[in-house]
């Protein structure tokens, strides 16, 4: 059981959220800011982390989990920072850097995706498995793998949401994607739909034949998690998925005629319904995460013997 309090900052593409407390029953404070320009968006996060600070009691660690691309590999020398973004002006910002300088804590750093798959395994519907998925399906399409208890990084992050995979036959609509066209971000994130549909999903029948080529496509996705890297679980949330959950049927028919059989395991069988899931987190799952990567940084603190960064606020964590 964690014995102090810990602040958590998922940075979305158009919100961030801001939390404060141990673990998804012990919040004791949550603030959502719009994410602008980014001295104005960081000073304003770091008001709001130093209110905190005075009023409810130092925390041990802060956490970020951003959009990315990210730099997360802590022996380079752009370890922190924001890699190439569409979102111009944040290209570059250096996130850990900001946040240790202001405040003289241990920052921890990861992905949106990464984060919400670590939080899922910490709380929520990963909970004691050590090779699982996470899949957002949001503005974009974003997948968080974590092999034999470790989120994978390569020389980057994954990007498995750019994936193109096999089309729905005879559907040769081009995507979205300004990359790859009909990718699987390209096909089935939000903005992809709205530009197929020309309307927003949440207007669009659920017997449109638009919702089989998204499912299709993350079906796809979702053999290639299967034969690659073998989780144990996939969860999917993010703002298009949750607010249509008849996709998951639809996704787990279409994995099962994809495999075509090749694999026996029972997950992937007879299990497919729990094999193919709604994060247990809901949309917690995204500021739960850079909850984590906090209390993952503080426990590598005490593991390496470094003083703690804070003093323990039992009476606020009652709150
Ligand atoms: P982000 O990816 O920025 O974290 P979300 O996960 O909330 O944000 O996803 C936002 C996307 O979800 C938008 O592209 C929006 O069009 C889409 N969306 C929101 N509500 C619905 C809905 N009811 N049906 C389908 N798509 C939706
Ligand atoms: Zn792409």
């Amino acid at each position: 059981m964690p014995t102090a309090m810990y602040a958590g900052v998922e940075m979305g593409g158009t919100k961030c959220v801001c939390i404060l407390g141990t673990g998804p029953d012990d919040i004791c404070a949550h603030e959502v800011l719009p994410t602008g320009e980014p001295a104005t968006t960081l000073a304003a996060i770091a008001q709001v982390l130093e209110r905190w600070q005075a009023t409810l009691g130092r925390f041990a660690a802060i956490g970020i989990a951003s959009f990315g691309p990210l730099d997360l590999h802590r022996d380079s020398r752009t370890y922190g920072r924001i890699g190439t973004t569409p979102k111009a002006l944040w290209s570059g910002i250096d996130l850990v850097g900001f946040f240790s300088e202001r405040f003289a804590l241990p920052v921890g750093f990861t992905t949106d995706v990464i984060g919400a798959a670590l939080a899922e395994g910490r709380w929520g519907a990963a909970r004691g498995l050590s090779d699982y998925a996470y899949i957002t399906v949001g503005t974009g399409v974003g997948v968080g793998m974590v092999v034999a208890g470790r989120p994978v990084l390569g020389r980057h992050h994954p990007e498995l949401g750019h994936v193109r995979v096999v089309r729905v036959a005879g559907d040769d609509w081009p995507g979205s994607c300004r990359f790859h066209g009909a990718c699987v971000e390209g096909l089935a994130s939000g903005p992809a739909i709205e530009a197929r549909s020309g309307g927003s999903g949440a207007n669009l029948a659920q017997d449109s034949p638009i919702w089989e080529t998204v499912a299709h496509a993350l079906g796809q996705l979702a053999h290639i998690l299967v034969v690659s890297v073998a989780p144990q679980r996939i969860l999917i949330g993010g703002g298009v998925i949750s607010a249509q959950a008849h996709l998951f049927a639809r996704i787990r028919s279409c994995l099962a005629t994809s495999l075509n059989g090749y694999l026996d395991s029972p997950e992937v069988t007879s299990g497919l319904a729990l094999y193919i899931g709604p994060p247990g987190l809901g949309t917690r799952a995204g500021p739960l995460g850079a909850l984590a990567v906090a209390l993952d940084i503080d426990a590598d603190r005490a593991a390496s013997g470094s003083a703690p960064g804070s003093s323990l606020c039992a009476k606020v964590r009652r709150l």
